[in-house]
Parts: C-alpha cells; sequence; structure tokens
C-alpha cells in the first residue's frame, strides 16, 4: 500500500491552493503576490529564546487593539489571516456536514482550508459589477441550514473593488444567530475609511480578517489578527495550537506597529497608491485593455490576449497573476520603477 493510500480521502483528492512562490517561475520583478516592495528592515534581541512564547502576547494584542480602534478582547493574532479562515473553519464547522458560502471570484484560500478540513463551499457568485449578489445568497441558506461561515471580502482579491457597506450589514443582519460573517480587510490599509470595524459592536456574528503581509510590507512574518465579538475570540483560542506565536514575530510586530511603525506603513501606502493611479493611467490608455478600479495594492486588468502576454511577461522576468476571470491579469503595485517596467513592456507587446 502506498503512503498516499494511508491519507484521508479528502486530502488525497485536494489540489493544493496555488501559492504564488509555488507557481512564481523566475524573474526579478515580483507583482504576483500582492506583497509589498519595501524591504523595511528590523531588528530583534534574539534572546529569550529558552522559554515558549506567550499564546496571545500582551503587547502585541494591546498594540493591534489600538491599532484597530477595538478592545483587546477583541482581538487574537494568528499565523497571517490564513491562520484565522483555518481557525474559524474548526471552530464553527462540523466535518461532512457544515458548509460555508463564498462569492466568486475571490480569494482561493476560502475553499482550499474549508476542503482540506472536509467542509463543503456553496458558491454564489459575485454579480456582474463584482457585489454581493443578496437574493443569491438568502436562497442559498434557505437551502441549506448548515452553513455556518460567509466568506466577504474587501477590497475583493482579485477584483479589487469594495463591497457595498449596507450589503455587508444587512447581510449581518439576516444571519444573526443563524452564521458568522467573516470579513476579510487584508487590504483595508489601501481604503482605511471603509472598513467595517465599527460594526464590530452592534454585530456578534462578525468576523474581521486583518493581516501585516499588504501595507506593513511583512509578508515574510506570517502575522495576523481576527477581529471580532469576545465569543467567537475564546472559541478560536480553544482550536488554536499551542505557542502560536514565534517571540521573534510578536517583536517584530510590536515594532510595525509602534507609533514610527504606522507612519511608516502610511507613508508607503501613500507611495503606492500613487504607483496604482500611474499604473491605472497608463494601462487605461491601451486599446483593448479595461482596468479595474482598485482599492487594494494591485490592480485587475482584463485583455483579448491575456495568456499570450501573461507568458511573454513571465519569459521577460516579470511575474503577474493569472485569475479566475476571463483573461485576466492580476498585478500587484511594486515601485515606481517595477511599474514602469510593467506598463511598457504590456505597451509595447500590445502595439506589435
Ligand atoms: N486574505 C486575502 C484576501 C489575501 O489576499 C491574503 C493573502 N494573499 C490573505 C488573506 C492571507 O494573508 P496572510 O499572509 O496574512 O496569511
Amino acid at each position: 500500500m502506498s503512503i498516499e493510500k494511508l491519507a484521508r480521502e479528502q486530502v488525497q483528492a485536494l489540489t493544493p491552493y496555488q501559492s504564488a512562490r509555488r507557481i512564481g517561475g523566475s524573474g526579478d520583478v515580483w507583482l504576483n503576490a500582492n506583497e509589498s516592495p519595501f524591504d523595511n528592515a528590523y531588528t530583534v534581541s534574539g534572546q529569550g529564546l529558552n522559554r515558549y512564547s506567550s499564546c496571545q502576547p500582551d503587547a502585541l494584542i494591546n498594540a493591534y487593539a489600538d491599532y484597530a480602534g477595538v478592545a483587546t478582547n477583541h482581538v487574537i493574532t494568528t499565523r497571517g489571516a490564513d491562520e484565522g479562515i483555518d481557525l474559524l473553519l474548526r471552530a464553527f464547522c462540523e466535518p461532512n456536514q457544515d458548509s460555508v458560502l463564498i462569492c466568486p471570484p475571490t480569494y482561493g484560500m476560502y475553499a482550499v482550508s474549508a476542503e482540506n478540513q472536509g467542509i463543503a463551499t456553496t458558491q454564489v457568485p459575485l454579480t456582474a459589477d463584482w457585489q454581493l449578489d443578496m437574493a443569491g445568497i438568502d436562497s442559498a441558506l434557505e437551502a441549506d441550514a448548515n452553513i455556518k461561515l460567509i466568506f466577504v471580502c474587501s477590497p475583493n482579491n482579485p477584483t479589487g473593488n469594495l463591497i457595498n457597506r449596507d450589503d455587508i450589514e444587512t447581510l449581518l443582519t439576516r444571519t444573526q444567530d443563524r452564521a458568522i460573517v467573516v470579513l476579510d480587510e487584508a487590504y483595508i490599509e489601501f481604503s482605511p475609511e471603509a472598513t467595517c470595524t465599527d460594526l464590530l459592536a452592534r454585530f456578534e456574528n462578525l468576523a474581521i480578517l486583518r493581516t501585516l503581509s499588504k501595507a506593513f510590507a511583512l509578508a515574510g512574518l506570517r502575522c495576523g489578527f481576527t477581529l471580532a465579538s469576545p465569543a467567537i475570540i475564546n472559541l478560536m483560542l480553544k482550536v488554536i495550537p499551542p505557542y502560536p506565536v514565534p517571540v521573534p514575530v510578536a517583536d517584530i510586530a510590536e515594532q510595525a506597529l509602534s507609533e514610527a511603525g504606522l507612519a511608516r506603513m502610511k507613508y508607503q501606502v501613500l507611495d503606492l497608491t500613487a504607483n496604482r493611479a500611474y499604473l491605472q493611467a497608463g494601462l487605461s490608455m491601451l486599446p483593448g485593455v479595461e482596468v479595474h478600479p482598485g482599492f487594494g495594492n494591485y490592480l485587475l486588468i482584463t485583455l483579448d490576449d491575456a495568456d499570450a502576454v501573461f507568458a511573454r511577461l513571465g519569459r521577460a522576468g516579470m511575474i503577474v497573476r493569472q485569475t479566475a476571470v476571463a483573461n485576466s491579469l492580476r498585478i500587484s503595485i511594486g515601485n515606481r520603477d517595477e511599474c514602469e517596467k510593467v506598463l511598457a513592456f504590456i505597451r509595447q507587446q500590445l502595439s506589435e
């Protein structure tokens, strides 16, 4: 018997998430993982590592709660927002019984993480303008009493748009006592006015995912947060592995959340927003290219020959990402030089 056959059937059948690192290819312009181009320097003491870390380091939780404007009992820190997704599934969904609702095109890990745990996924695609299909969600909730989590991503990855706040509120009201609305705000620093953290005071069934991977330029640190009611936080704490936050991670995250760290993050967001505007304007002028309004650190474009342009970009060492949206490329906002290179290359390809 092969080792493979010993694995859970669900795992044998699983298609793993195509992480940007896994399918990156080779090149020196990396615009495929919505990372920050800023490589900020940190120092860590490297001491005290003989002791286990605290499960939820007080200084880190206090710093994030302050930054997010919520009380500390509304915060849990995890290994990236991805672990937040995993913990919510483990806390709320019975394998082989419960399901989650997702609204594609959206972030792929919701479905992969669910499948991984034997949890079914119901899809209610976004409308033509990439908003929630409220009637469709209603019918899905009626048809399946076991939907426990509803994932909503705003700004949505990969489309880049914001989800209407009224719809999020309506959804929260309709699902009170029935399901958790998981609102993914991984990119919220690029549109801070759109945050729904104020809704935490009114809705016990709201969980908001956050991360230091994007605007804070710390994708390699693996540090994220979930903001939610104390009831949800306590359930997540029940299923989180012991000592989830390495000492150096807490150390660096606290520096990133200090006054100076926050000021730097805001400055870098302004810089990236200017680059996004540059890329948006430049790409919009190209014939046959539609640039969709983007509120995160990436732009989704659609064009006839997306496959060919993607392949040629890759051969030229410029790595962007293809998405589930037909004929699309998602381009992360890099530094100005990278944005200029990618724009010039696409312009040249389309004029040939
Ligand atoms: N949510 C969204 C929408 C994302 O795009 C990503 C990462 N690309 C994540 C969550 C996961 O982020 P983290 O690095 O914090 O695990």
